[in-house]
């Protein structure tokens, strides 16, 4: 990793070229190196201007250092998620479940100062075009932190002042849609539509509506299907098109016994099996 790689990573909030018109979305990735590969590996096949990554490169899994040096190598927006934060600050994983906790604990003695500091740099959250808004769990921090639902989902619009707000965390690709932009403060949930995007399946996004888009998880995939997760977000003359989630197929076994072999809480191991 050269010095430039890292220093982008303090100023990673734009891409350097515009306009996008089709950009990768990823999230989550969790120190599954054999997951985040796999993955890389079938973008490179879609033909995008760039990639977004919207946080949690580590935790859970065993490879943190390795996941934040492809990152950093291949995307062009990288925000800081939760664990993360946890990783460079020990008191933000004072809410983490028990495995969670030990994983966090441990990435944190895994990582070398380089990595932790580069971490650090990344932003909370980043803007591509006036268009698109990018941030970890939701547009509004606290009680919306986890967007399952067109409930949740209504406060977090609250805070969405641009067409489409991408967002991880949950570990399950959802997309919800709202009206434009002319009642924000009190939209309800029957305005909302909701959709659970299945593999290969596009959202057209039209353009006097609003978005908030989760890609799924790359590295802990958590609605069942055990493939990692990411989408395509296609921009064609920059607006918003569409929204196409995909699932590909990666080393499950491998990741476990890594995950296993790094002395890691094995509930970790069994639950990439499960995709829960
Ligand atoms: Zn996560």
């Amino acid at each position: 990793m050269n010095a430039c790689s890292w220093q982008r990573l303090s100023s990673s909030t734009r891409f350097p070229h515009a306009p996008m018109h089709r950009l990768a979305v990823i999230s989550d990735i969790h120190g599954n190196a054999h997951a985040l590969q796999a993955v890389l590996a079938r973008i490179d096949t879609l033909n995008v201007d760039g990639i977004i990554c919207l946080g949690d490169i580590v935790g859970y899994g065993p490879s943190p250092g390795e996941c934040l040096e492809m990152i950093v190598r291949h995307c062009g927006v990288i925000i800081q998620g939760n664990h993360e934060q946890a990783a460079i600050d020990p008191g933000a994983a004072a809410t983490f479940n028990g495995a969670a906790k030990e994983a966090i604990d441990w990435t944190r003695r895994r990582m070398s100062a380089l990595h932790l500091a580069a971490l650090r740099r990344l932003p909370h959250a980043a803007t591509i075009n006036d268009l698109v808004m990018c941030v970890h769990d939701s547009p509004v921090p606290g009680p919306t932190d986890y967007i399952h639902d067109k409930q949740v989902a209504a406060l977090a619009f609250r805070g969405v002042d641009v067409r489409i707000c991408l967002i991880g965390h949950t570990h399950v690709p959802i997309v919800f849609e709202a009206p434009s932009l002319d009642h924000t403060e009190t939209l309800t949930a029957p305005e909302l539509t909701a959709y659970l995007p299945f593999d290969g399946h596009t959202i057209d996004l039209d353009s006097d509506r609003r978005y908030i888009c989760n890609p799924g998880s790359v590295g802990q995939p958590r609605d069942c299907d055990p493939r990692a997760s990411f989408a395509i977000l296609d921009l064609p003359n920059g607006e918003p098109g569409r929204f196409t989630v995909m699932r590909q197929d990666y080393d499950i076994a491998a990741a476990q016994m890594a995950s296993n072999r790094a002395g890691l809480p094995t509930i970790l191991a069994d639950r990439l099996a499960l995709g829960a």
